[in-house]
């Protein structure tokens, strides 16, 4: 049976991107020789690299003063990394989530941290808002999409201060102002490719500026390299984790880009919301102006609540998975990232429609 994978990440990727990188490790660009054994200095391999990062720069429109560097570690990672490169006295944080308070926890390590405000109160189901964003901070940070709750910061908010977002969950989702921003950063596995490789996107002349000293790992600097040469990679790059996230965006530029992508996703989005709104037996559990067009978390409605095993097993049986909610939410996660087809998000929506014909 065709499956319809609804998984919050790792998650489903593009069928092209997988077919190439099949392709790839049994030969990589006519080498005889696969691509998880050749030497990350081969020109092949360089060339990938350069492609990979001119595609974040076409689709994102990237400007020239900003780094884009693909690491390891996961975005939990980057929590630690951009506070010792970015933070100097004080930073500002936007609590909106777990990975927020992860990222805030991380930073305190270097510095002060004031949390301008939290959702924390009614279980992070909506984004504050109205706060005010202390002009004495090095930046501000926010998650534009929080993955585990399905609430989403769909603009590019206007910030007095340097701003920081982890976009792990909702990169390439949507156009985004790459210029409002000192630097966006996340995890490639939700809506880029595998886990084993994370983005950073970082304006150059940020760099530097921490009076403290920083382990060559740690310094972004390090990973920029000699501009002239083009050439990012400090040490060992997770390959073939970026391979797939090369073919993933090859496969985005195709469709028409992140424009075209938007499109799509909020049609996806529009279809679920609207089924969890009409149907009485279930509903939304983020505030409605909130709702994340990638993560969509919905229960069972109060009076059938006894039904959740019931509805997760029909759910199965039609091929839907990795629609089970975070311990956190409870209830159910539709993850609808850029490589989900409307046809998978259709089959939930019937699916949905048939078990309340049944109850
Ligand atoms: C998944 C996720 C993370 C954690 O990413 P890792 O790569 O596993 O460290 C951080 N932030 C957000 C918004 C996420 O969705």
């Amino acid at each position: 049976m065709e499956k319809h994978n609804f998984n919050a990440g790792p998650c489903i990727l593009p069928k092209p991107a997988i077919e190439a990188t099949i392709n790839a490790i049994r030969n990589f660009d006519n080498t005889g020789i696969g691509i998880l054994e050749i030497s990350h200095r081969t020109p092949g391999w360089e060339k990938v690299m350069a492609e990979t990062e001119q595609l974040w720069r076409d689709l994102l429109n990237i400007p020239q003063e900003y780094a884009v560097l693909f690491l390891g570690g996961g975005a939990s990672t980057q929590f630690y990394t951009l506070a010792a490169n970015l933070l100097n006295k004080k930073a500002a944080y936007l609590e909106t989530g777990v990975w927020a308070k992860k990222a805030i926890k991380e930073a305190k390590l270097y510095g002060e941290v004031a949390v301008v405000a939290s959702s924390a109160d009614k279980n992070f189901s909506y984004v504050p808002k109205g706060y005010t964003i202390p002009t004495d901070a090095d930046y501000f940070h926010i998650t534009t999409n929080n993955t585990i709750y399905g609430t989403e910061i769909k603009t590019d908010i206007d910030c007095p201060i340097n701003l920081v977002a982890d976009m792990s969950s909702d990169i390439f989702s949507r156009p985004v102002d790459v210029k409002k921003y000192a630097m966006i950063y996340g995890g490639a596995q939700k809506n880029v490719g595998p886990a084993g490789v994370t983005f950073v996107i970082v304006r150059k002349d940020l760099l530097g500026k921490a009076d403290r000293k920083l382990p060559s790992m740690v310094d972004y600097r390090s990973h920029i390299g000699e501009e002239a040469k083009d050439n990012s990679m400090y040490n060992t790059p997770p390959v073939i984790s970026i391979f797939v996230m090369y073919e993933t965006l090859k496969w985005l530029k195709s469709l028409g880009g992140v424009a075209e992508m938007s499109k799509i996703n909020n049609k996806k989005a529009e279809l679920l919301y609207n089924e969890i709104d009409r149907n009485k037996m279930f509903m939304g559990t983020a505030v409605k102006e909130d709702r994340s067009i990638m993560n969509i978390c919905f229960v069972m409605a109060d009076q059938y609540k006894e039904k959740e095993a019931d509805f997760m097993n029909f759910a199965k049986s039609k091929g839907i998975v990795g629609i089970k909610g975070h311990r956190s939410v409870g209830g159910f996660r539709a993850s609808c990232y850029n490589a989900c087809p409307t046809e998978s998000v259709q089959a939930l929506v019937d699916c949905m429609k048939e078990f309340e014909s049944i109850n």
